[in-house]
């Protein structure tokens, strides 16, 4: 037996590649992003009521982990890379489907000429996921009081940011070109700790695209400096 199904939605996010994406949406509270959504679903009678809501569930295809397939044991980052469960014990990309489950934060609804966008924050969804469902956020039956959740818990954050002047001020620069907080995102994403667990204990230099701009950090322990921020240079 097999379903056919189609994205209704494309993500635009600040994400424009996976190192660096939080693990979970509502992590990173400065990360935004929109939808557009795709005929037939971009019509906007079909959000009437939403607006009511603060958060929207979303389903979407891991589409950037098809190519690797699955296995049916991983090893999660909350396990410092080092055991394995079953992948259904994990919230992996890796899954038969490649299915994935977000709350995000719902902003509302901006049509641009013949697009309809909805814009959201606090996602952990790469630049052109695509959606399969929008739901909204129901915490009378979704936020579960008596949860508890085996090997996943909350971590202090240990991971202290600091950036040259140089970086700084190219933060600032972007701000006052684009409207976005740019510095508060990268704040957010860094002390998310994107580094794989065997790198922790070495001094090393990172990179990763947050919109449109190169962000470059030195990692010492659990010191980073962020020392470059730059245009990303799009070649063609
Ligand atoms: N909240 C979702 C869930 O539980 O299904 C995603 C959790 S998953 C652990 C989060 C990771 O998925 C991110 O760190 C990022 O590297 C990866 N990711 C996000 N969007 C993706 C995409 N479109 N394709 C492949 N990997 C993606």
């Amino acid at each position: 037996m097999e379903y056919k199904i189609k994205p209704i939605g494309l993500i635009h996010s600040c994400y424009r590649e996976k190192f660096g994406i939080p693990r979970q949406s509502g992590l990173v509270k400065n990360a935004t992003g929109m939808i557009e959504m795709l005929s037939p679903c971009n019509r906007e009678e079909m959000f009437k009521e939403l607006d009511s809501f603060s958060h929207i569930w979303l389903q979407f295809l891991f589409h950037e982990a098809v190519s690797d397939g699955w296995r049916p044991t991983v090893r999660p980052p909350w396990l410092g890379g080092q055991k394995r469960v079953g992948l259904f014990a994990s919230r992996s990309p890796h899954r038969p489907n490649f299915l994935g489950l977000s709350a995000v934060r719902y902003r509302g609804l901006r049509k641009e000429k013949t697009k309809l966008f909805l814009d959201i924050s606090e996602l952990d969804l790469l630049d052109g996921t695509p959606i399969l469902d929008i739901k909204p956020y129901v915490p009378y039956s979704d936020k579960l009081e008596d949860a508890t959740s085996g090997f996943v818990q909350f971590a202090e954050k240990q991971v202290v940011v600091t950036f040259t002047s140089e970086a700084e001020s190219a933060c600032l620069h972007y701000q006052q070109t684009s409207g976005r907080d740019l510095k508060s995102l990268i704040c957010e994403v860094l002390e998310q700790d994107p580094r794989p667990a065997r790198q922790r204990q070495k001094q090393r230099e990172y990179g990763m695209l947050l919109w449109e701009m190169n962000i470059r950090w030195v990692a010492e322990k659990m010191r980073f400096t962020v020392f470059s921020v730059q245009e990303e240079r799009m070649d063609s």
